[in-house]
């Protein structure tokens, strides 16, 4: 199933001044598409994954086929991973629901998340992601290399930020901690309810 590039949910400068418009534009049109690009032809040189979306595959990485499982970790990991990043920021959106109330009780409360989130974002080394995930419906902070999903050991994403240099080097040069803090800004948190109540 050829994967499609997913238009924003809003304007490439609907994020500022906390991620501005000529990064998300970058990283929408060339990156998120290359990721998308690359996948397709993965999948499309081998017949027998046909019909499977890019998130069936990555979470059941290890039935993929060899000569594509790099591939498909990397490319539909990254088509899967920003399809996701896009949706849960948004601008203005209050902290609250039941996510809110499981964060409270299990993870220090929103100033508790922040710091942890903060620390798995700054100290993962080199390019990667970080994440708040439901493991089996507990709360986990986790972050992965390169374009790796949480969804390849079973756990369910429901906050993800991109630390890949091309997210944020624009407007933030080295300073990746200034770029974690500004996150906390555009979580979308009405999203992340979503999600969190989806499962
Ligand atoms: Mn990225």
């Amino acid at each position: 199933m050829p994967a499609t590039l997913p238009s924003l949910p809003y304007g490439y400068d609907a994020l500022e001044p906390y991620i501005d418009a000529k990064t998300m534009e970058i990283h929408h049109t060339k990156h998120h598409q290359a990721y998308t690009d690359k996948f397709n032809a993965a999948v499309d040189s081998e017949p027998s994954v046909a019909g499977k979306s890019a998130e069936e595959l990555i979470t059941n990485l290890d039935t993929v086929p060899e000569n594509i499982r790099n591939a498909v970790r990397n490319n539909g990991g990254g088509f899967v991973n920003h399809s996701f990043f896009w949706q849960i920021m948004k601008k203005d959106i209050e902290y609250g629901g039941a996510v809110a109330d499981a964060i409270n009780s299990e993870l220090g409360g929103l100033d508790g998340f922040k710091s942890q989130f903060s620390t798995a974002a700054a100290t993962r080394f080199g390019s990667g992601w970080a994440w708040l995930v439901s493991n089996g419906g507990k709360l986990e902070i986790m972050s992965t290399a390169n374009q790796d999903s949480p969804l390849s050991i079973g756990k369910t994403p429901l906050i993800g930020l991109d630390v890949w240099e091309h997210a944020y080097y624009l407007k933030y040069q080295n300073r990746r901690p200034d770029y974690i803090a500004a996150f906390f800004n555009i979580i979308n948190w009405d999203k992340v309810n979503e999600i969190y109540s989806a499962f």
